[in-house]
């Protein structure tokens, strides 16, 4: 009986809506892309807040062979992995991501969400210590909680914390250190070769999770441990398929092959979760063969977040720096987001401002992303678009 919960639950909604931090979600009323329209708005906006960095969420090719699977293997798999929902296309698209990463093997997973919750868990017990960035995804922090290791933070990006965590975690039986490659509030690409030279000298393994580097980092879009000329170091990479590689969702482990066999046999999310559906790993899978057979779209993306980043500069806004195409344009207290998001909206800017909790307090911002399929005068009128807006209404 929900009684006087209801009234409890409305005055903590009210108390976000004063503190500004309220979240409302427009309504996409066309496909995924670089332009969309929206619901209750004539003609379309600017698209600078999805994840599609690629531009392969509504690609005719990505289209198509999802179209196919749902003719070759119907809508559902209606099991988990183990009983009856292990298909062919699952166990493809798990070795096409091997061969992209370059690693052992790889375990797909409903999302990157669950990747990360059924990662720790599994691998830790309280023998063991799992160091942490202090930016890592809401994800890796509950994975963490769910697991019985001995938790250790350091500041975002800062190896001598790592250090003295390291040295703090000696004795256990495991150490596994596990950061973000971009850190996906601020943009920030992680210091892997440093954080594979301090695993080493203190026995740790490394988990990266690059559901913002996939697709986009490294020459030919192999992620952070590629932009770094690392992989060979890394033993555990989770991403995600709701992003760059087609947008459809679902997520991944790969790595050492004992790591993936043994997250088979014990991960929750895994066993206890359907895997994703066919047309999502057709889509999944045709994608990655898109990105493996040219550097086009990675080139592209990579040359429009050049363009983007020096426009940005040129106007009164703060924008985070960095090399990737998350672009954060910094707002800071919170009762300013609205009304500066409202106002890029009104002159077709479709962008969203992240506050609280998803940053912290005082460090409100629109979170800007640029993708290959943005044309050149796309991003010159939303870099215009952003300087009116922060000469004429913000304070
Ligand atoms: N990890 C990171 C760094 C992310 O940014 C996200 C998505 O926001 C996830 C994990 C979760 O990915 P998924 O949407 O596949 O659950």
């Amino acid at each position: 009986m929900i009684g006087d919960v209801r009234g409890q639950l409305d005055a903590e909604l009210d108390a976000i809506r004063e503190s500004g931090t309220f979240k409302s979600e427009r309504t996409i009323t066309s496909p995924q892309g670089p332009h969309v329209t929206i619901a209750g708005r004539d003609g379309d906006v600017i698209n600078l807040c999805a994840n599609d960095y690629l531009g392969l969420a509504n690609h005719p090719e990505v289209v198509a062979a999802a179209h196919e699977a749902l003719d070759r293997w119907g809508f559902g798999v209606a099991s988990v992995r183990f009983i009856c929902g292990t298909l062919e296309l699952h166990e493809q698209l798990e070795a096409a991501l091997t061969s992209f990463l370059g690693t052992e093997e790889t375990i797909l997973y409903p999302s990157c969400f669950d990747a990360n919750g059924g990662l720790f868990e599994t691998l830790l017990t309280d023998e063991d210590a799992v160091i942490s960035d202090a930016l890592n995804h809401a994800s890796i922090i509950d994975g963490i909680r769910l697991c019985k290791a001995k938790r250790l933070r350091y500041a975002n990006g800062d190896m001598h914390e790592l250090e003295l965590r390291l040295k703090e975690a000696e004795g256990s039986r495991r150490v596994l250190i596990a950061s973000d490659g971009v850190f996906s509030m601020d943009g920030y690409i992680a210091d892997l070769p440093a954080i594979c030279d301090l695993a080493e000298r203190h026995g740790a393994l490394v988990m990266v999770d690059d559901s913002h580097a996939v697709g986009v980092l490294g020459a030919h879009g192999r992620g952070s441990p590629e932009h770094h000329g690392v992989a060979e170091r890394i033993d555990i990479v989770t991403g995600t398929l709701g992003k760059a590689l087609g947008g459809g969702g679902g997520g991944y482990t790969s790595g050492r092959r004992e790591i993936v066999q043994l997250l088979r046999q014990r991960s929750r999310p895994y066993l206890f979760s359907n895997s994703i559906t066919p047309a999502v790993a057709a889509g999944s899978l045709r994608s990655l063969e898109l990105l493996s057979a040219s550097t086009e779209l990675v080139d592209r993306l990579r040359s429009n977040t050049r363009l983007f980043r020096s426009l940005m500069a040129d106007t009164p806004l703060e924008v985070l720096p960095g090399e990737g195409p998350i672009v954060p344009v910094m707002i800071g207290e919170e009762q300013r987001l609205g009304p500066i998001t409202a106002a890029a909206f009104e002159e077709g800017l479709h962008v969203v401002g992240f506050s609280y909790p998803v940053v912290p307090l005082g460090t409100a911002r629109i979170r800007t992303q640029v993708s290959a399929a943005h044309r050149e005068d796309d991003l010159r009128f939303a870099a215009d678009v952003f300087a009116r807006v922060a000469g004429g209404r913000a304070p």
